[in-house]
């Protein structure tokens, strides 16, 4: 495992000490409620080391995009009550993350109590990372501890400004993750198999450049394929196709080939003449999209194929769906390969925002080594990006 160079909460004496911890509870809501804990059970591990080490634990975090004033529908006393449940001891929900309130709900904690802070994104110095804001979150605490890996690419007061003020460290999640997704890219078991797809070239440009010479094997689906397919000189139809990244789509090419690394495309396709679940769809080798239909996901030929490189894999990372797997119709390649990834005996690792969705939806999820908690952090990770939350702590040496 790659050693991960930055100081931990296993560095830190907590006892009767203040500790801010930047924790991502940024969860789903439906009509009001939870609609998946996720994010929540996965802050869990730190929240209990530091609080069963004597620490009085100040959780910071955001929810939704309030744009700095406060919005009723995005206040974190649910998300409190959802972790009391998980953590089975109370959390105490302070109805402000600065000022008064928030200083004497954080006075009144005892060894070991748990308090969450009210959204920090209800403040605009949150987002412009404001040292008047700093300053203020900052003065409710002894000491810093990140864990909010899914934020982590974003220079925020909570997340970059506040780790320079106090002595800042990893929480055990953001180690997790940056020491898994930075060994497989560094020391990968091999065959490494990068599995990409979604919807867009340009999104993913420094993932594919980044995984292109290191991945033995690349495996190219979702619509991001029509525009590699197109480049090779298929006629592509209907389908989506971004026209202006095709000379990216050349160079990734000519990089794989002479890195050696076997980019393989769609052989078959899922085609339908209009976007919907209940349009007539049919399977298609990859010459035979018509002027006036579209590739909505991969074929099963294309699956069998793929399925069989990630049977061989020893390192696997994945991320975009193979199709538009919200659709029924054209959810059969996405979960043709989430079956693949979690049957192969590989160290597999998943992350991007809707990638993670399908994987959740297909309930494959726990037979995957590690599912990234952050979709455009973990995207940004895979760019071989540093990110501002994570250079900001201190340093192992
Ligand atoms: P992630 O969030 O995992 O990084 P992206 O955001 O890049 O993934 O892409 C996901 C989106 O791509 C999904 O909404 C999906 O419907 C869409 N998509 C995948 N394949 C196709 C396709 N062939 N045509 C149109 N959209 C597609
Ligand atoms: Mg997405």
């Amino acid at each position: 495992m790659a050693a991960f160079g930055k100081q931990t909460i296993r560095d830190l004496e907590v006892r009767g000490r203040r500790v801010l911890v930047r924790v991502d509870f940024n969860v789903p809501l439906g009509a009001g409620a939870i609609t998946d804990d996720t994010r929540i059970r996965a802050a869990v591990p730190t929240i209990r080391a530091l609080r069963e080490a004597g620490g009085r634990v100040i959780l910071i975090s955001h929810l939704g995009r309030p744009d700095g004033v406060v919005v009723e529908s995005l206040r974190l006393a649910p998300v409190a009550a959802r972790l009391a449940a998980r953590l089975g001891v109370p959390v105490h929900a302070v109805p402000e993350c600065v000022g008064p309130v928030a200083q004497a709900a954080v006075d009144a904690l005892h060894d070991g109590d748990v308090a969450l802070l009210e959204n920090v994104r209800f403040h605009a110095g949150e987002e412009s990372n404001d040292p008047g804001f700093v300053s203020a979150l900052a003065a409710l605490g002894d000491l810093y501890v990140n864990d909010a890996f899914g934020t982590a690419h974003r220079a925020h007061a909570s997340t970059e400004g506040i780790a320079r003020r106090l002595p800042a460290v990893a929480g055990l999640l953001m180690e997790r993750e940056i020491e898994i997704m930075g060994a497989a890219l560094a020391s990968p078991r091999r065959p490494f198999v990068a599995v990409v797809g979604g919807k867009k070239v340009s999104d993913k440009i420094g993932v594919l450049r980044n995984l292109v010479g290191r991945a033995d094997h690349l495996l190219v689906g979702g619509a991001m394929a029509n525009t590699f397919l197109k480049a090779q000189g298929h006629a592509t139809g209907a389908s989506y196709v971004e026209a202006t990244a095709a000379g990216v789509v050349g160079e990734i090419l000519a990089e794989a080939s002479r890195a050696g690394t076997h980019l393989e495309l769609p052989v078959d396709l899922v085609i339908a003449p209009r976007l919907g679940a209940d349009a007539p769809s049919r399977v298609v080798s990859v010459d035979g999209v018509p002027d006036d239909q579209m590739a909505l996901d991969i074929g099963p030929e294309t699956v069998a194929r793929f399925a069989e490189v990630l049977r061989g894999a020893g390192t696997i990372i994945w991320n975009g769906p193979m199709g538009v797997f919200e659709m029924a119709p054209f959810a059969a390649g996405t979960m043709g390969v989430a079956l693949a990834v979690a049957g192969s005996g590989a160290t597999t690792i998943v992350g991007g925002g809707d990638s993670v969705a399908a994987l959740e939806a297909s309930g494959l999820a726990d037979r995957i080594t590690h599912v990234s908690t952050g979709g455009g952090a973990s995207l940004e990770f895979l760019e071989g990006r540093e990110l501002p939350g994570i250079a900001a702590l201190r340093d192992r040496h």
